[in-house]
């Protein structure tokens, strides 16, 4: 089947991202929201995307406005996907939610529609019943600043068919993902399972006062040759993030460490509103960062 009408569902953080990436790349796109007026901040962030795509794609206006004319919004789910190919899911992180979502749409899609979820923590096998067709539901992970950051993670549960595994992986391509084919269910995919062990790792040597910040970013930027540490990663992935990480862990686990970890992040950063990059202050002061200084690992 030729993948040509793809529909999203929510307009948020991930969805708005998503559906203009995929209407820029020549789809056609319908944005549904339970909303209007989330709808209506969604074009708004779309004339910014058009910004960041000159400035970091060196994208042409043309194409932009163009990609704009190829998406259409709508609050009414049955209209939203009776033509889809394709559906992209980025509403809410709760089972719940997803849950009801997916029993809600899987009598209104034709049964041609592949179900894809951009969940960051939930696995497929987790709501794949609920979407009343487990064989063509599987997810679709992007990561925020996806024009940039462009990894497609494809990963599908036990039921989902080898074909449409494989279709979705052709379809992140044509979009202008690097693919990362996934091939068992892994809680946090392999981003997050190589990122959250490697941003605990710095917080705990700073945590139990081994090193200052700085110098826990030093050694892993001069070793590795890399642009950031783990400690201005925590800043840019947010201490809100970072907070609800080890709180889940810790509720998950019920093990002391992710507690204290929970903890520590709270007391230091959540309370004092020392975010990150978003308040100007986390582990490092912004604007113009200590570590951004061209004598920092000097
Ligand atoms: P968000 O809160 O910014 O957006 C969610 C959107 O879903 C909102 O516009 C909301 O109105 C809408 N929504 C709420 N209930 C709905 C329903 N019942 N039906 C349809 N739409 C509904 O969230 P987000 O950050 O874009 O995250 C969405 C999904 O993407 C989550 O599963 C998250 O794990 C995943 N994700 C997020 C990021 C990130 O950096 N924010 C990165 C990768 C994956």
């Amino acid at each position: 089947m030729k993948i040509k009408n793809v529909t999203v569902f929510g307009s948020g953080v991930l969805g708005a991202q998503i559906a203009f990436q995929t209407a820029y790349h020549g789809y056609r796109v319908t944005l549904f929201d339970i909303k209007e007026e989330l709808l209506e901040q969604a074009k708004l962030k779309f004339e910014q995307f058009k910004q960041y795509y000159q400035q970091d794609l060196n994208a042409a206006p043309a194409d932009l406005d163009a990609a704009v004319t190829r998406i259409s919004f709508t609050t009414d789910l049955a209209g939203s996907v009776k033509d889809a190919d394709l559906t992209i899911e980025a509403i809410p992180e709760s089972i719940q939610i997803k849950k009801d979502f997916y029993k809600k749409l899987s009598p209104l899609a034709p049964a041609k529609t592949i179900f894809c979820t951009n969940s960051s923590t939930l696995l497929p096998s987790q709501f794949a019943a609920e979407t009343g067709r487990p064989e063509r539901f599987l997810a679709l992970h992007f990561a925020n600043y996806l024009w940039k950051n462009n990894v497609a993670e494809i990963m599908g549960h036990d039921g989902t068919d080898h074909e449409i595994f494989d279709q979705v992986v052709q379809f992140a391509k044509t979009i202008g993902m690097l693919t990362i084919p996934i091939y068992k269910e892994q809680p946090g995919y392999v981003m997050n399972s190589l990122l959250v062990p490697w941003l605990i790792a710095g917080l705990d040597l700073y945590r139990n006062g081994v090193a200052d910040a700085a110098s826990i970013d030093k050694t892993w930027m001069k070793t590795v040759g890399a642009d950031l540490g783990p400690m201005a990663m925590a800043d840019l992935v947010g201490m809100t993030t970072a907070y609800n990480v080890t709180k889940s862990y810790a509720e998950l686990t019920g093990e002391e460490v992710w507690e204290k970890r929970r903890d520590f992040l709270k007391e230091n950063f959540i309370d004092k509103n020392k975010l990150g990059i978003s308040t100007g202050e986390g582990f490092y002061t912004y604007p113009n960062p200590a570590y951004q200084n061209a004598d920092f690992l000097k």
